[in-house]
């Protein structure tokens, strides 16, 4: 039996991926694999550019913007963007954990002021992955490109690509697995980067040499297109979106009318997509044993932060998982009070 996956990423994958990803490992093209095939056949290519069409399908990418397969996920990000894009300082706007991540890493290549000053871009995370904080406005940058990590908020709801210069996320949450990072990019802001450059991290040699200058992750890039699919079978973003905000709304509602549970992100920062939740009586260890008991996983808060415990409502969370979820967490409340 399957369990109910909570976790943090990587993350549950809908039953109906993995099913084409068992009938495929054996068999996919020519009677080989999906992990076999060799990165310069006709099969991998042209997986590569259904991919890429898949995503500007599915996200309504405009032709200003092009679309690279990387790897290094978002930690490698926090050296590309600035690699790729600052020329003598860039903003980063601090919201939590991610950003002053980025924050600190990118201060490696020149200056990074943490408010909008005029810099090369402005950096935000959309989605505070650690901290629960999600941006539901976007910030004024006055005609600076803006930069965003969408590693956890990816394909969780619908916007507008124009008004970014670059979005950038590891696959792992809500694209499919470990492996593969994307990124949108502006095409004017691509052939800039810096001489120290890495080949493999310059946003023109790869664009150049379609996302294969080096072999790329094949395999994540072909679960990427089948949860593609499976995001077009759904209705699209904009129905994933309108699950995604009931998915929420049912646990912060439950939370917020709880003694024992509440919830310590503001109403206006609460992220839709990781729900942080603090337990009044202190009594984390215990409820998440419990919650093993019941096949729940994944529960356990960031060891950085005060103790918490933490929900991430992925895509591939259904609503019946959240009920189940609730079910629980009110058996627990009231198995307390008995106590
Ligand atoms: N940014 C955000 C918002 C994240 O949630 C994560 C991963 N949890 C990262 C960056 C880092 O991604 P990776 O581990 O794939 O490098």
């Amino acid at each position: 039996m399957r369990s109910y996956n909570f976790s943090v990423g990587p993350s549950s994958l809908p039953i109906e991926v993995l099913n084409e990803i068992k009938e495929n490992l054996f068999e996919w093209k020519d009677g080989m694999g999906v992990l076999e095939v060799g990165c310069r056949d006709q099969h991998v290519l042209s997986l590569i550019e259904e991919v890429k069409h898949l995503l500007i399908d599915v996200m309504s990418i405009p032709e200003t913007h092009e679309v690279l397969f990387l790897q290094g996920g978002g930690i490698a990000m926090n050296s590309m963007v600035p690699l790729n894009l600052m020329k003598r300082s860039a903003d980063y706007i601090i919201t939590g954990t991610w950003s002053n991540k980025s924050a600190i890493e990118a201060a490696k290549y020149g200056t990074v002021n943490t408010f909008v000053s005029g810099g090369s871009y402005v950096h935000i995370c959309d989605n505070e992955t650690v901290d629960g904080i999600e941006y539901k406005e976007l910030p004024e940058t006055y005609g600076v490109p803006l930069v965003a990590d969408f590693s956890s908020s990816i394909l969780t709801k619908s916007i507008d690509v124009s008004e970014y210069g670059v979005i950038y996320a590891s696959a792992q949450k809500n694209l499919g697995i470990a492996g593969l990072t994307i990124a949108i990019v502006r095409k004017d802001l691509i052939g800039h980067a810096m001489d120290i450059t890495p080949s493999v991290f310059n946003w023109k040699i790869v664009s150049e040499n379609n996302s294969s200058y080096n072999t790329p992750p094949v395999f994540p890039i072909y679960v990427a297109g089948l949860v593609l699919k499976w995001i077009q079978r759904s209705g699209g973003v904009e129905e994933i979106e309108k699950r995604n905000k009931l998915k929420s709304d049912m646990l912060y509602e439950f939370v917020d009318s709880s003694d024992l549970y509440s919830a310590p992100v503001s109403l206006k920062q609460r992220s839709r997509i990781n729900v942080i939740i603090n337990l009044n009586d202190n009594s984390y260890d215990d409820f998440l044993e419990e919650a093993k008991k019941s096949e729940i996983y994944g529960l356990f808060g960031s060891k950085f932060l005060k103790p918490h415990i933490r929900v991430n409502l992925y895509n591939s969370i259904s609503v019946t998982d959240v009920e189940y979820l609730i079910n629980f967490m009110k058996k627990y409340e009231h198995n307390r009070q008995q106590n």
